[in-house]
């Protein structure tokens, strides 16, 4: 990807250009990313993409044999139609390869959107880093920036931050508990047990990374269910944002069907 790509993104401000790959290889790249979370480990980057809301019409009016060179109103009618009406297979032709670093519990949470992410999708959207090659001893941790109650009402939900001391207490804990963790498993290594075991005790916390690559219907959908706080996790809805806030640009007239729709796809 050419660098001379970076000045058309048009991202907003909390956006920035991410360079991927190790310092020691030729060919870094520098690209469009969100730290989702703010804690400078978290993030997101739009590795590539194919395709814009032309695309989604023209490939909806393959009905008719028909294409178009330019954007126009019609244009603007027909796909807040087709996503009205969820007419999604227009929606496929567009699509966008990420690169996502996230603890494993948010990891897990997004894999469970098979399509683009099994052996299910014959894009083979998904490849993660593993920790049966690769040594966790540098690896990076989560922590929450803030310690929120268990909602009394909606057991998969949290309700507002600990009150008085308790923010402290809990990171303490939490801190201790990683620690551990991360001693006992430089402990197996030195032992000379193997990654692929010792790495069962590293918590849920761990930072991975993986590609994702998805179509734009797939993105919708993603969006759609992970981008309430309310209903999931605050993390993944982080996430759920970052990608929106990353693709909007390369599809807006489809992004602003999708929302006047409610976010519904
Ligand atoms: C708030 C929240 C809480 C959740 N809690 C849990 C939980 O406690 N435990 C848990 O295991 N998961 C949980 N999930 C995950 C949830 O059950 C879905 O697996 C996940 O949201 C992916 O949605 P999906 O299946 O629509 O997406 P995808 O897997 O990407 O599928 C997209 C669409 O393709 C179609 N599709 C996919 N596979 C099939 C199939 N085999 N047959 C027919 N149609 C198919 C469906 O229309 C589906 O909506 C939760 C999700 C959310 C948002």
């Amino acid at each position: 990807m050419e660098e001379s790509r970076n000045c058309e993104w048009g991202l907003p401000k909390h956006a920035a250009m991410t360079t991927l790959g190790r310092p020691s290889r030729t060919s870094m790249i520098t690209l469009p990313s969100i730290d989702p979370i703010g804690d400078g480990k978290a993030l997101v980057v739009l590795l590539d993409h194919m395709g814009n809301s032309l695309s989604v019409v023209n490939d909806a009016r393959q009905s008719f044999d028909n294409r178009k060179e330019q954007w126009d109103d019609k244009d603007a009618k027909l796909i807040a139609y087709l996503a009205r009406e969820g007419h999604t297979s227009p929606f496929r032709g567009v699509v966008f390869k990420w690169w996502v670093k996230a603890p494993l519990f948010i990891a897990r949470q997004w894999w469970k959107h098979t399509v683009a992410s099994t052996y299910v999708d014959d894009q083979l959207g998904w490849n993660e880093k593993s920790f049966r090659y690769c040594s966790a001893e540098d690896a990076q941790f989560y922590t929450p920036l803030v310690f929120n109650k268990q909602s009394e009402s909606n057991r998969q939900a949290s309700a507002g931050p600990l009150g008085g001391n308790d923010g402290n207490l809990a990171l303490a804990q939490y801190s201790q508990a990683l620690q551990g963790c991360i001693q006992a498993y430089e402990g197996l290594l030195a032992m000379g047990v193997c990654k692929e075991q010792a790495r069962a005790i590293l918590p849920a916390a761990l930072y991975t990374s993986f590609t994702w690559t998805c179509s734009l219907q797939t993105l919708f959908h993603f969006i759609s269910l992970r981008i309430d706080a309310k209903s999931a996790q605050s993390e993944i809805a982080a996430y759920a944002r970052a990608l929106l806030t990353l693709a909007r640009p390369i599809a807006p007239e489809a992004f602003e069907a999708f929302e006047t729709n409610n976010y519904q796809f």
